[in-house]
């Protein structure tokens, strides 16, 4: 055993070591012929889009542990490398979906996605009832219009028309259309004025427009809105309103022109007869984790999700090009391939850094921080050892040296470190301190750990099949890297740990912000369970949320009048709300409701 002196001047030798090696070299630099390698293979025809569930997605995943295993790291997952979880990859149509209309004893079958077709967050099961037509389906009170004023349309089939009437969208002072347009909108409105189900006509066509069907699974939306609901044929619907003596094209031009609803019955001996049969489909993906072995086992997480949109059946942002391969060159190739050039360039410290180094690739991001969740949820380290996050999600497309890094607050010496690793390498930066937005790292803030997001801003390939390999800047990404670098280095070689700061944030997750949500309400979902609500994995301190006594952890069940099953519940009933209203809202916390009266503000 040293003595205490022989130690303390061991100890000073190894860092006058240390620090000599610091000076005299500085650390390997990514290389941005590799780096382009690997995304345009993570982008290529072969990974299809790398959505989740596909076999793509299980290519780019083999290329990554491959990789791992050639610069000698550690597994760190459940199963090697892998942490494999199941998720809901979409909607699938059974054989047997029905549609019928009865009228005195004469029937008629309408062909499934040829007359009429379901949607894929209707909620299965059968339906047989009375036939009601409710204009556009709207409760606008800021407009005051409402379709279901004094008007009865329990355990009746609800025929609405698509879209809103004409004016809302002036009258909101916006461009484009208001939230009422929206077909979940129109869903938890008719479920909760007690419909039984809700049938969808296109109505009034553009010049040329067709009447089509939406195609099956188009629509995103939750799991199961709580109500069936199907689109028909305009032609099908048209029958109906013959045999209420109208057509369907003169009452929605009275409803235009007046600017009030023109809702009725139709003749009692009108029935619609639905079979809805929806299957949920899943898959098990994998997140990938990699571990660089320290000197003591606290670690920093370097994590980039590598999962993208696949073909683009939901969230693509080029709708006309749904069954293309939407490559996500830069969402996230160029994160992912970032996480594998740091791991080369870090592998060779092996065991001599203070710290180690957790490598993580994230799948199930698109379909709502997945993996992220499930790492936090059941963490393969400990979670008390991480000392900080850092997490690249679309780094390729820098421009003019332009940065954007995020959660620069939430770590009490980020400032610094940052500034320190762009001391000989600088950047444009627009730095913001809160630690959430949408992507993986907002699941490591709302379990207090340090977070880092780097992020080389939007573009309009953004979630297209145009978002290609050729366009990634390749030499900026690297030298960006090279500051990542960095910043991980003096995280794992420092001293101390930098001590989360909860940051009060400005923007809602998501980046949306704006009038369009609603008043400001302060929980922040957890995307990653599946629960009857809403369940919060945090509460803005401050917020109204927390005022009322909520925390992280609630089951958010009623709000108000409206019971709430998911997060488009909520987000609807907040959108039906003014800033100042107190609300009465429930929560389930351990199992126990629990009541209390939220007082909604202002977003900031
Ligand atoms: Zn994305």
């Amino acid at each position: 055993m040293l003595t205490r002196t022989k130690l303390q001047r061991f100890s000073i030798s190894i860092v006058a070591l240390a620090l000599l090696a610091a000076s005299s070299t500085t650390p390997p630099q990514a290389d941005p012929t590799r780096y382009l390698a690997d995304v345009k293979t993570l982008a290529s025809p072969e990974m299809e889009g790398r959505g989740d569930g596909s076999k793509g997605l299980t290519r780019a995943e083999h290329m990554i542990e491959k990789r791992y295993k050639e610069l000698h790291l550690d597994p760190a997952g459940v199963d090697g490398y892998s942490q494999p979880f199941s998720v809901i990859t979409g909607a699938r149509l059974k054989d047997d979906n029905r549609c019928s209309a009865l009228e005195s004893g004469s029937r008629k079958d309408l062909k499934v996605e040829q007359d009429f077709v379901p949607f894929s967050f209707s909620s299965s099961g059968q339906v047989d009832a009375p036939l009601v037509f409710a204009g556009y389906g709207a409760t606008a009170d800021e407009f005051h219009y409402d379709d279901y004023a004094g008007f009865d349309v329990k355990d009746k089939i609800v025929l609405v028309l698509r879209y809103e009437p004409a004016g809302f969208a002036a009258k909101s002072g916006n461009h484009g259309l208001t939230h009422h347009s929206q077909l979940i909108t129109k869903a938890i409105n008719a479920r909760n004025h007690g419909a039984k189900a809700l049938i969808v006509v296109n109505g009034k066509l553009g010049d040329g427009e067709e009447d089509l069907l939406t195609r099956f699974g188009s629509v995103s939306g939750p799991e199961n809105v709580g109500i069936g609901m199907v689109q028909v044929k305009n032609l099908m619907a048209d029958a109906w309103f013959q045999s209420a003596g109208k057509t369907l094209k003169d009452v929605q031009e009275q409803i235009n022109s007046s600017g009030s609803p023109a809702s009725f019955s139709f003749p009692a001996n009108l029935h619609l007869a639905l079979k809805i049969e929806i299957e949920t489909t899943r898959a098990t993906v994998n997140n990938v984790l990699a571990w660089l072995p320290g000197q003591s086992d606290e670690y920093v997480i370097i994590g980039a999700h590598y999962d993208h949109l696949g073909r683009g059946n939901f969230d693509s942002l080029a709708p006309s090009q749904i069954g293309q391969i939407h490559p996500g060159a830069d969402d996230n190739a160029s994160g992912t391939a970032g996480v594998l050039e740091l791991a080369r360039l870090l592998a060779r410290q092996r065991g001599q850094l203070k710290r180690s180094i957790l490598f993580m690739n994230f799948a199930g991001e698109e379909l709502g921080l997945l993996g992220s969740a499930e790492w936090v949820k059941e963490p393969t380290k400990p979670l008390a050892k991480a000392v900080a996050m850092i997490n690249m999600d679309m780094i390729g497309r820098i421009r003019d040296d332009k940065v954007y890094i995020g959660g620069v607050g939430t770590g009490s010496n980020f400032k610094t470190v940052l500034e320190q690793a762009q001391k000989d390498n600088p950047f444009t930066v627009e730095y913001s301190a809160g630690g959430y937005s949408s992507s993986d790292h907002t699941s490591f803030v709302s379990k207090q750990i340090p977070v880092l997001f780097f992020f080389s801003g939007l573009h309009s390939d953004y979630h297209k099949p145009s978002d290609t390999w050729d366009k990634i800047n390749a030499s900026s990404a690297t030298r960006l890297l090279d500051v990542v670098e960095n910043v991980a280095l003096q995280l794992a070689d420092a001293q101390g740990r930098p001590t989360f700061q909860v940051v009060a944030e400005e923007k809602p997750p998501g980046g949306g912000g704006g009038g369009g949500y609603g008043p400001y309400f302060g929980s922040i979902p957890d995307f990653g369970q599946e629960v009857n609500g809403v369940k919060f994995s945090d509460v803005r301190p401050n917020s109204p949320a927390a005022k009322a006594g909520l925390k992280a952890g609630d089951i958010l069940v009623q709000f108000g009048d409206k019971p709430i099953k998911n997060l488009y519940d909520f987000t609807d009933a907040l959108r039906r709300s003014k800033v100042g209203d107190v609300v009465e809202v429930k929560v389930m916390r351990d199992g126990q409701p629990i009541s209390a009266n939220v007082k909604l503000e202002h977003r900031k």
